[in-house]
């Protein structure tokens, strides 16, 4: 018998194509040798193009699949993504808030293709509920500006937005500057300690699922134990390679690679 992996798990919507969502997720969990398993949120009708629907599962199902792991399994690490809207976040953070696994929360908001994947009305429960009871909050530019008000136009916007972000409560903020010219610059902040992250930009498009990737990856060392500081520097690493290695499918944005 051999040993059982660390036990993951996301809470996130299914991406139809398999360049986002659940499934980056647990394709990130696999290349990084833990156990991914899911609570699916919602259901997006998705594919290179973009995103062409998308469903809700009822609360009482999210409530569900999360006992269902948790209390068999056992996870050493949560991951969020899409929640779609104020009633999922709000379920969300209240089943977070009991458990002592370390937790990355994506506040994913819109897609690349410009989709919305959380309702506006959504944003207060993800400022007051479900930001303070994470370990890492790891946004994007539109994303923090949408939370916080603040528009980043340059590393020294970015200290201002993970300042904003912190007051709503996680521990640590992870501001994603990839959207910025030059490098793309991370910067990783729990209001004492600074860490910039960079690495060299890849001109390549098929980034879809980037997001996704990367709080997975960051899961995955927390799981495994790694500090905050060391799992982000290690998520960064795999996100870099896979989105050097991202590859066309479909006729629009295809997705990062997972080492296939
Ligand atoms: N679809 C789902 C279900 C997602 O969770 C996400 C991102 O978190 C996306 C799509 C968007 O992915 P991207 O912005 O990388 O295209």
């Amino acid at each position: 018998m051999t040993a059982a992996p660390p036990r993951l798990l996301t809470v996130a919507g299914s991406d139809s194509g398999g360049g986002a969502g659940i499934q980056a997720d647990l394709k990130t969990m696999l290349a990084l040798g833990t156990h991914g398993m899911s609570v699916v949120t919602a259901v997006t009708a998705q594919n290179s193009l973009g995103v062409q629907g998308a469903w809700e599962l009822p609360v009482e199902a999210v409530r569900a699949q999360y006992r269902s792991v948790v209390d068999d399994i056992g996870v050493q690490a949560v991951k969020t993504g899409m929640l779609a809207s104020a009633e999922l976040v709000e379920a969300v953070a209240e089943l977070l808030a009991g458990t002592d696994a370390p937790t990355v929360i994506d506040p994913v908001g819109i897609s690349k293709h410009g989709d919305s994947l959380l309702a506006a009305s959504a944003l207060d429960s993800v400022r007051t509920r479900l930001l303070p009871v994470a370990t890492v909050a790891t946004p994007n530019l539109d994303e923090v500006a949408q939370l916080t008000g603040v528009h980043v136009e340059s590393e020294d916007g970015l200290r201002r937005a993970a300042a904003a972000l912190l007051d709503f409560g996680p521990r640590w903020a992870l501001i994603k500057g990839g959207h910025l010219s030059g490098d793309a610059v991370d910067l990783l902040t729990d209001g004492t300690e600074e860490h910039w992250l960079r690495a060299p930009r890849h001109d390549n498009r098929h980034t879809h699922g980037t997001g996704c990737t990367l709080a997975s990856a960051i899961a995955a060392g927390l799981a495994k134990g790694l500090t905050v500081p060391d799992a982000v520097r290690a998520a960064k690493e795999y996100v870099t390679g896979a989105i050097a290695a991202g590859f066309a499918l479909g006729e629009g944005i295809g997705p990062v690679d997972h080492g296939y």
